[in-house]
């Protein structure tokens, strides 16, 4: 589903990725964990091409990023991402939220987006919630409403950037429940997270970055079972956050 082969990036001098390789097939839910500046958003969103790299290749169900014939944009809108921060339209309501990309993107009737957007919205637990304003909401209910808006628009792949990070302790479980029902369901994801517990309940693969590299990319059995086969950086970083 995604290929990422020798990806390097740069901001200027300073290189934030180094030779990147790794794959994610269908089906497959990623977890990707790693210190605070080790790339790991840069290269989620490089999946997403958020962000340009200059070296290497991307390519995400067949089609290269870099082909200057690719359409970005429709691409794109087959990704579902999901922020830290929920990136709500504040000034749309919950339903305005979960339909403007349907209806601008993917061309569909109002009627039909809104069927989609309530039926995702029931999903999450939220539908109570369809006449609100982000502002409304706590951010366990705010980071819900962002999953159901990516869902909304069939996504291939989804995903997660430190999606629980923001929250306060008491909302991270609602946010990985919905993530839990999504991975059990068969979604293709790609997380970037420290919640261990997560990684470790439905992830098939972790990955361990550090200072722009994949230092670790094996089973989750080998990642949590076999503490003395990882690299030393991956094992000081896992005695920090377990
Ligand atoms: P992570 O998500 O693992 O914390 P990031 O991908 O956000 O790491 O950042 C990796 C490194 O790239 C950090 O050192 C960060 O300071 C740097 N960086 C991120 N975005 C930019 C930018 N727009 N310009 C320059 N440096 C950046
Ligand atoms: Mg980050």
């Amino acid at each position: 589903m995604i290929e990422l082969r020798n990806v390097s990036k740069w901001y200027g001098a300073f290189q934030v990725l180094t030779d990147c390789s790794t794959s994610i097939k269908k089906g497959e839910v990623v977890v990707i964990c790693g210190p605070s500046g080790s790339g790991k958003s840069t290269l989620i969103k490089a999946i997403n091409a958020l962000e340009p790299f200059q070296s290497g290749e991307i390519i995400v169900d067949g089609i290269s990023l870099g082909d200057p014939k690719t359409n970005l944009p429709k691409l794109r809108a087959r990704v579902g991402m999901v922020f830290q921060h929920f990136e709500l339209f504040p000034h749309l309501s919950v339903t305005e939220n979960l339909t403007i990309a349907q209806i601008k993107v993917l061309g569909r009737s109002v009627d039909e987006a809104q069927a989609q957007g309530l039926r995702y919205l029931d999903r999450v637990g939220l539908i109570a919630q369809k006449d609100k304003f982000p502002g409304q909401l706590s951010g366990g209910q705010q980071q819900r409403v962002a999953i159901a808006r990516a869902l909304c628009m069939d996504p291939i792949v989804m995903l997660f950037d430190e999606p629980t990070s923001a929250l306060d302790p008491e909302m991270v479980g609602e946010v990985l429940d919905v993530m839990v029902g999504l991975a059990n369901d068969g979604m293709t994801m790609c997380c970037v997270t420290h919640e261990m517990g997560f990684a470790r309940k439905v992830s098939n693969r972790v990955i361990f970055m550090d200072h722009g590299k994949i230092i670790e990319d094996c089973s989750k059995d080998d990642f949590f079972g076999d503490p003395d086969a990882r690299s030393p950086r991956a094992k000081d970083f896992l005695s920090k956050i377990l």
